[in-house]
């Protein structure tokens, strides 16, 4: 019998070649790094997606095959705390340079804070506003954070459906007057809703009162001097401002998630929260873990972060916090601005604008640091890749290496060292505080749902990164 387009038979034959249907690329390598094992394996992928870890001899003459010789094979990174500033302060960074700088550094995905773009990402009208600006200029994919400001708690559904992955808050001012920051009265609003909603809300903890304390204090003092601009961001606004954020967590049931996290002080409250069943995350950046409030040069305003980076003891505390898992990830917080609002020629640490841009270099500044500590590929990967992609409700797809998961994959040299110059940095302005250090980590491929976006200091030619709102 001839058999129609529309038999039975017809159907199932498809049905079962489709599932028995070969890779149309493998990347293979000698240390692939899965949640399992680290060795040699080869990844099987097929419309952009991982269909199996195979053998590393798994392979067929058919198919395209990337061999990458004895470079580690890896998850992306995912960057759950990336300041694009487009629309609006696209002199400060755009799309096109932060995906693109993310790419080179073995990002795959990065999360959009909602501040510094003008307008922010507080409203629905905010957020089709953003949507509209990141259209095919992102080089890796881009998920979004909302944000939550005073009484604006109904617009929070509407951008939770919209695709928003959870939400922002300041307990201080957040330096820019469009996003103000909230008190505990407008969380005593905004936590249930989003309790109610199973959101996170992502919390910059400072509260005001230390800080205008300090300032008081200091008006005599040198504002070219580090230790100035330390003093003026206490250690006793982080810890208080956690210590509000752990009650108002155990009120409201909201989860809370604590972003960029310095004062090592507050450390056994998050510890005891945690043993309390508080459903409290943490993140730290680079360069808490890297630099020292007792080696930044008096005037280097390109080490401004708020909270500061802190003292050299405090940074060990972060790197115990992390072993222990009281820190659950490492994100960049990379936050760039024009360099003339760093005021490097007056060298003022009280005035210049705050934030440290370095999102390209996460990947070898956090591996240098790592393996002088005796940590390895998978703590990286924990750290780097797995928990912000479940911060961010990406875990179903993101953070891994598995069957299932998109194709997100950072081929690089972990004995390979390079020198930070401005010539390779591929974000909007080269002021970074890892000028002149020498990184080991090379990046030689990023491949974001299989698509291979960059490679060796080259980009793929067309935006091939997906806006994250599903
Ligand atoms: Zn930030």
């Amino acid at each position: 019998m001839k058999q129609g387009f529309n038999s039975p038979m017809r159907y199932q034959t498809n049905k079962f070649r489709i599932s028995m249907d070969k890779p149309d690329l493998i990347i293979r390598s000698r240390r692939v790094v899965t949640p399992e094992t680290i060795g040699a394996a080869s990844v099987h992928i097929r419309d952009g997606v991982i269909t199996a870890i195979g053998e590393w001899g798994e392979v067929s003459a058919e198919t395209t095959l990337v061999d990458a010789g004895d470079a580690v094979i890896m998850p992306g990174l995912v960057d759950a705390h990336v300041h694009v500033n487009e629309p609006g302060r696209t002199e400060w960074e755009g799309f096109r340079t932060a995906t693109r700088a993310a790419a080179a550094g073995g990002v795959t995905t990065l999360v959009d804070m909602p501040l510094n773009s003008i307008p922010p990402t507080t409203t629905l009208e905010g957020f089709k506003t953003k949507l509209a600006a990141a259209q095919e200029k992102c080089w890796i994919d881009v998920a979004f954070w909302g944000g939550v400001v005073p009484n604006n708690t109904p617009e929070l559904k509407p951008l939770l459906d919209a695709g928003v992955r959870g939400f922002k808050c300041f307990l201080v001012h957040s330096g820019v007057d469009e996003f103000p920051n909230v008190n505990e009265t407008n969380l005593l609003e905004a936590m249930p809703e989003l309790a109610k909603l199973d959101s996170v809300l992502l919390v910059h903890a400072e509260v005001p009162e230390p800080i205008e304390n300090a300032a008081e204090q200091l008006k005599d003092s040198n504002p070219q001097n580090y230790q100035t601009f330390l003093k003026s961001r206490p250690r006793a606004s982080e810890n208080e401002a956690v210590a509000l954020m752990i009650r108002l967590c155990r009120e409201t049931g909201a989860r809370v998630h604590i972003v960029h996290h310095s004062s090592a002080d507050a450390l056994p409250l998050l510890k005891s929260a945690r043993a309390e069943g508080l459903p409290i995350t943490v993140e730290t950046c680079p360069h808490y873990l890297t630099f020292a409030a007792e080696e930044i040069p008096d005037g280097a305003t390109h080490f401004k972060c708020c909270p500061p980076v802190r003292e050299r003891e405090n940074r060990e505390q972060l790197w115990a916090a992390l072993a222990d898992g009281v820190i659950d990830m490492v994100v960049s917080d990379h936050s760039p601005c024009t360099p003339a609002l760093k005021l490097a020629e007056t060298g003022n640490f009280l005035e210049a604008w705050g934030g440290i841009a370095a999102l390209q270099f996460s990947l070898p500044v956090m591996w240098t640091q790592l393996q002088a500590r005796g940590f390895g590929l998978c703590e990286l990967t924990r750290w780097m890749s797995a928990a912000p992609a479940k911060l961010a409700g990406l875990d179903i797809r993101k953070g891994r290496l598995a069957s299932g998961f998109d194709a997100d994959i950072v081929i690089w040299h972990p004995e390979k060292e390079f020198k930070v110059v401005p010539e390779i940095i591929q974000f909007r302005h080269k002021l970074t505080p890892y000028t002149g250090m020498n990184l080991r980590g090379v990046v030689e491929a990023t491949y974001v749902r299989g698509i291979k976006v960059y490679e060796n200091g080259q980009f793929a030619d067309k935006a091939a990164g997906a806006l994250l709102t599903k």
